[in-house]
């Protein structure tokens, strides 16, 4: 396993960690859910990522309870929440979004789930234009003074949130954030390589990222090329919106190019979800990348991608990019 330093911070992530959407409470009880993060740890994963609002925080239940069955020292692995949509079905205006109340009551119902003492890394979900920007920064600062939150971040938030976000800190003597969680794979890139460009230099804000969907739900795996498999998350009740993408138009277009990019894999000895991912990791900017899976095989291959990195010369690099055609595209369809 390689390890990063989480942007500007001291605290150095490794570079495939693990996230439990759409599989923790929805695909995988605990014990299955354990054998997945043994997997993962067992390679040198020290990052595992969930949120309030996945599977209505049952996934923080079973992660909680997978990680006290681990008997893993609590200094081995850092453990992320993300606070935003609320962990009930159809939260009250209090009961969800980034207002301090909010904010306080989701933390600590996620340390309640997760059984542990502290967060090592909590998101703002998405940004909350209803609440000022000082309230956000102030709140995420004093769970950081209390030992509640080590460090804090966003997700999908716009470069002018962000400098915005670190423009009050300064202001006011508060402690920005440390880190983004963005979308990122071979699919959907403007965001990361274009509008947060300069966001990585540490002299403008040194930006960390933990980026997600690095294989576009599967997409980019090889496995929807023809057709969509029984047990796959496409094919999961709740997910027809992934269905509906891959059908679509678009969604067409990317087939066609993951089977070019799949004759590329076959020129490298390698399988498709290995040569996505290290595409991803290649990428410097690149904290972390927060695999999913709902089988301990799938873990196995994706752990293996670092491996590639540098078989990704130039060459290769410029045909992915050929087939991608996509650099400068801003690309929307993203959850
Ligand atoms: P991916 O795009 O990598 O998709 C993972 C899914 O692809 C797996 O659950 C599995 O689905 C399939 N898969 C993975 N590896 C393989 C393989 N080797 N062969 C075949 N199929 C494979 O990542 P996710 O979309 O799961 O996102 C990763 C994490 O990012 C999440 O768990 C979450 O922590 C975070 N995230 C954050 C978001 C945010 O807004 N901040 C939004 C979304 C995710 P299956 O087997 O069921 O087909």
């Amino acid at each position: 396993m390689e390890y990063r330093r989480l942007g500007k911070s001291g605290l150095r992530v490794s570079a495939l960690s693990f996230g439990a959407w759409v599989t923790f409470g929805t695909q995988l009880n605990v014990d299955e859910a354990l054998a997945i993060m043994t997997a993962a740890y067992d390679r040198g994963c020290n990052f595992f990522d969930n949120a309030e609002v996945y599977a209505q925080g049952q996934a923080e239940t079973i992660m909680g309870e997978a990680l006290k069955k681990s008997g893993w020292r609590r200094d081995s692995y850092t453990v992320s929440s993300k606070v935003f949509g609320g962990s009930i079905p159809k939260p009250s205006p209090i009961q969800r979004g980034l207002s301090r109340k909010h904010i306080y009551e989701a933390c600590y119902q996620a340390i309640e789930r997760l059984q542990c003492d502290y967060l090592d890394l909590y998101f703002c979900h998405r940004p909350d234009q209803k609440v000022p920007m000082e309230e956000i920064v102030r709140t995420m600062t004093e769970l950081i003074q209390r030992g509640d939150v080590l460090y804090w971040g966003t997700s999908e938030w716009s470069a002018q949130e962000l400098m915005e976000a670190h423009s009050v800190a300064r202001q006011y003597g508060l402690i920005p954030p440390t880190m983004e969680q963005p979308e990122y794979n071979m699919f959907h890139r403007y965001r990361f390589e274009n509008e947060y460009a300069r966001l990585y230099n540490p002299d403008i804000l040194g930006l960390g990222t933990t980026i997600w969907s690095p294989l576009a739900s599967g997409l980019l795996t090889g496995k929807y090329n023809d057709g969509i498999p029984e047990d796959s998350r496409m094919n999961l009740p709740g997910y027809e919106w992934l269905r509906d993408m891959l059908t679509s138009e678009e969604g067409q277009k990317r087939v066609a190019k993951v089977k070019e990019l799949a004759k590329v894999a076959e020129e490298l000895n390698t399988s498709m979800p290995k040569m996505a991912l290290a595409w991803c990791l290649k990428n410097p900017n690149v904290s972390t990348v927060i695999t999913g899976a709902s089988k301990v095989s799938q873990v196995e291959e994706n752990f293996e991608a670092l491996d590639l990195v540098p078989q990704l010369t130039d060459d290769v690099m410029e045909t992915i990019e050929g087939i991608l055609d996509n650099k400068q595209t801003r690309l929307h369809g993203a959850n």
